[in-house]
């Protein structure tokens, strides 16, 4: 750990936390939450890895502040250049990678646009990883040369800004972040743009945590499988044949990480039908 950088004091780190284990934290990561004075989080870093962290005092949740039901994520960034301006070390601790559906970049331009030093620290994102915990490989050799990452929360029934027929002909393999809400919305274009109704895919909840569940399911029966299995979110889906894979490569066993909750209630919708 000798070499890491030394965290200036008004200074802001913009980290990933990765999907859920505290073994996926990297080393820039640790060497953050080692100097930090402030480590500003949101929900989707498990308790897992916020009990890992010494000196509790230090933590603040970006969640909810001044009795708002919801960040606004101009306040949560106004908070950043306000502590740092204080002169403090402020490490900006986020579930996954900060740059991928994660607002990283907003955060990071509105520290750039006050000329506050930032450092970004990438983690490891839960379509890499969550997958991975699942024993699903984004990309397998014989299945996919491309893959896609989507995010569900703007997709709507008149499809929105995603062009389904050529996401279905380009990427054999589709992961959704935030798409529980939007599973039937994902069916019904998926299968109208030619994917065959039994068409693999599978639902990570909580993945790389204690409460890790996966659901294999196909395309025709994701709605009705996701309801039976009463499965929450944060969820990760994948679809395509690398979800085929699952039956011999599932290696991970979540009691290796104990028990307890890993998320709080704030990680129910924000918005209604929405933020998953
Ligand atoms: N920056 C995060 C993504 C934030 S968007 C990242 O890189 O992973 C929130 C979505 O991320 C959730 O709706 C879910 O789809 C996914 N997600 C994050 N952590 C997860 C986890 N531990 N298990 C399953 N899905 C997760």
């Amino acid at each position: 750990m000798d070499n890491l950088p030394e965290f200036a004091p008004g200074s802001v780190w913009l980290a990933g936390a990765g999907p859920g284990d505290p073994g996926l934290l990297t080393l820039h990561a640790v060497n953050g939450i080692r100097q930090a004075d402030v480590i500003v989080h949101d929900a989707l870093v498990s308790h897992q890895i916020l009990n890992v962290i010494d000196r509790k005092e230090r933590l603040e949740y970006a969640g909810k502040r001044g009795g708002k039901p919801s960040p606004q994520q101009r306040d949560i960034s106004l908070r950043l250049i306000e502590l740092a301006r204080r002169n403090k070390r402020v490490l900006r601790l986020k579930g996954g990678d900060p740059f991928v559906f994660g607002r990283g970049g907003e955060e990071a331009l509105a520290l750039a646009r006050e000329d506050i030093p930032f450092r970004i620290i990438p983690g490891v994102t839960a379509g890499v990883g969550g997958l991975a915990y699942a024993g699903i490989p984004a990309t397998h050799r014989s299945v996919n040369t491309v893959v896609s990452f989507i995010t569900g929360h703007t997709l709507s029934g008149d499809h929105e800004g995603v062009d389904w027929a050529a996401l279905s002909r380009g990427s054999p393999v589709l992961v959704f972040y935030m798409g529980l809400s939007r599973l039937a919305t994902i069916r019904d274009n998926l299968i109208a743009a030619g994917r065959e109704p039994d068409h693999p895919m599978a639902l990570v909840s909580k993945a790389a945590t204690p409460d890790q569940q996966v659901v294999i399911t196909t395309l025709a029966d994701c709605v009705d499988s996701a309801a039976k299995s009463g499965i929450g979110a944060p969820v990760i889906i994948a679809v395509g044949k690398v979800v085929d894979l699952q039956a011999s490569l599932n290696w991970f066993d979540p009691r290796e990480l104990g028990s307890g909750a890993p998320f709080g209630d704030d990680i129910q919708p924000v918005k209604p039908a929405g933020h998953d």
